[in-house]
This record gives C-alpha cells, structure tokens and sequence, in this order.
C-alpha cells in the first residue's frame, strides 16, 4: 500500500460516532467503487463491496469510534453529556470536541480551574457525570436553537501528527487503521479480480457492542470472515512486554482469544494455517491473548451456524485516547498479510 499514511491521516481526522458512520462510509464506498468493487448499504449503514467470484472472504473493519452524546443543557447553555464506548474520565478535561448538531460546532470539555480547588478536591478525579461542555452560547435557547437537544452526538476533535518517521498520532485510529487496511486491500485489487468472491466491510456500532457486523454476516453468509481492528502494544511505562506481547513495529498480531475467552476463540486449525500464510510471505505474526476488549471477531464468529473466524490487529498504544499511536509499516505488513489470506484462501483444504 503506497498511501497508507495519507489515507490515515484523511479517515482519522473524519467523524463517525457510534450510530452516526456516514462521513468514512460515503469515503469507504468511493475506495471501494474506484477499485471495481459493486457496493450496498444496509439498514444500520454497514457498508459492503463486493468483488470477484467463489468462496466468500469477508474482511471488516469499523468505522466507528468513541464518542459522547448530549445528555441535557444547562440553563446557561453548558452541555452535559454521557460517554459512548470506553472512555477514561481524566482523558476528558480540556478536550476539544465537535457537536453534531444541524451544522458542526466546536465546544471544549471544561472544568474549574486549580486555583478554585481545595486540597482534597485537586487529588480527586473527576469523573465524566461532573464534567460539561462550553460551546461558546449564555443560554439553553441559544443552545436549542443550534439544532442540539438531547443525543446530539459528539466526537473528539484531535489533529493527526508525526512522532519519528514512522509512528504517527491521533484520534480514531481505533479503527480508522482497520479501515486504511480495507482501503488498501481494497486498492491491491483494483486492476484484478481477486480468487474468490472478496467481501470489504466498513461496519458500524463496534464501540457500543460489535453489532453491525454481526448484521453483516448474517447477510453476507462468508466461508472465512475476519476482523481488522488495532490491538494493544506495549512499551508506555507500566506497560510490559510480559502482560503485552505485542509491539510497534513488528507486524500484525493474531488474537487467538478475546475477553478472556468469552468471546472469539480462535481454532487451532485456522491459527496453523494463518501462521503457514504468513510464513509464505516472509512474515511473523504476533500472538495475542486479549483479557478483556473484543472486536467485531468476537460477535462474528457466532452468527448463524458459527463462522470461520479470525482476528487481526494492528498494534497500537493508548487506545481509546485522542493520541493513539501507530508505526505505518504495521499497516502495509497487515495489508500484505490480509492478501496473503485472500490469495491462500482457495486452496485451503
Ligand atoms: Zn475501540
């Protein structure tokens, strides 16, 4: 993928709360139509193209991310708000973030100053309930007026920047880099059919339970399905090697079991012949064993008379803050990697 940073950069700094995925599914549908791929939207705006003839491959990816929503507002025009997917509390002061309202207005999660603390009130944290957002009106009409009321959504407002030649940061790269890699199988096919009946999904309500892909499997019926999501990395401090064996840098990682083993459960089969996969393109996979947290392979796997299922991450650092960090090269080995699967696919017995 020779773009990978570019395409990135370009999903990351769009906006898809929970629920509210049009803006990278209108960018998904145009990646996939321009590499000859016929495209549908269902009902909950999973976006599917489809490309080639055979077995069923379904790769998805989700477009959502974390987010918030209005909750009410304050007589002096504050907005309180609930939290959408995970989110840590202190990670919320001083954010800035877009409202979704009729057109997109920009408010600053805000909290009193150090200098209004007592002691005791500076070592507690604050937690999400107590917070508000400033979006610059002195009143709940002018608020309403805005076109924002309750659930209005609202999204985090990062910028995209370089740490050293290849990590870069921002916002949404959970799973905006799942979604890069989809574009970027997306592009591999563009000048060629691939071996088998090759199923792209942007899909939606990851953040909030790992919805929209089941819907699309459910309609899709794959012979193999897996899941691109990013994945935990080690290396922050209190992070170890130990309790994350994963890392920046080193390729794509396969869960081999998520939440703990309450969710996905990889078979040993499908791990062998993945490892073989990789193997025959010069490639390690990182193992991964997921405690808690689960993507879209976790719902996959257990839809209709269970599924084929395989999930492959992109590691990455801080997830679910507004400073994700990514290496890029993890993104083209994943891409490699992915068509690797396609190619292999066919023959598998
Ligand atoms: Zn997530």
């Amino acid at each position: 993928m020779k773009n990978a940073e570019e395409t990135l950069k370009a999903l990351s700094l769009m906006h898809a709360p929970t629920g509210q995925e049009n803006e990278v599914a209108d960018f998904m549908e145009k990646k996939f139509k321009a590499c000859g791929f016929s495209v549908t939207r269902d009902t909950l705006g999973n976006v599917i193209g489809r490309k080639g003839k055979g077995k069923k491959v379904m790769v998805a990816s989700h477009m959502d991310e974390i987010s918030m929503a209005v909750k009410s507002i304050t007589d002096k025009g504050f907005l309180k708000f609930v939290k959408v997917g995970g989110i840590y509390d202190p990670m919320l002061i001083g954010a800035r973030v877009l409202v979704h309202a009729k057109e997109r207005r920009m408010g600053v999660v805000a909290s009193k100053a150090p200098h209004g603390m007592d002691g005791e009130e500076m070592k507690k944290i604050q937690e999400a309930k107590d917070l508000y957002i400033d979006i610059g009106v002195s009143s709940k009409k002018e608020a309403e007026k805005l076109g924002i009321r309750p659930g209005t959504h609202i999204t985090f407002s990062g910028e995209f920047s370089r740490l050293n030649e290849h990590w870069v940061s921002g916002k949404a790269f959970d799973n905006r880099v799942g979604c890069t890699v989809n574009c970027g199988i997306a592009e591999a096919y563009a000048d060629k059919q691939p071996p088998v009946e090759l199923c792209l999904v942007g899909s939606v309500r990851e953040e909030s339970g790992l919805f929209g892909a089941g819907v699309a499997t459910f309609a899709i019926d794959p012979d193999l399905a897996i899941a691109v999501d990013v994945t935990h990395a080690f290396g922050a401090p209190g992070e170890s090697e130990e309790d994350i064996p994963v890392g920046l840098g080193k390729g794509p990682a396969l869960a081999i079991l998520e939440g703990g083993g309450y969710g996905l459960i990889t078979s040993n089969d499908v791990v062998e012949w993945l490892e073989s996969v990789a193997k025959k393109a010069n490639m390690t996979l990182q193992m991964e064993i997921s405690e808690r947290g689960a993507s879209d392979a976790s719902r996959i796997q257990y839809i209709r008379h269970g599924m084929l299922t395989a999930s492959v991450g992109v590691p990455l650092r801080y997830m679910h803050s507004q400073v994700e960090v990514v290496d890029v090269r993890d993104i083209v080995q994943t891409v490699k990697f992915m068509q690797g699967v396609i190619e292999e696919f066919p023959k598998r017995k």
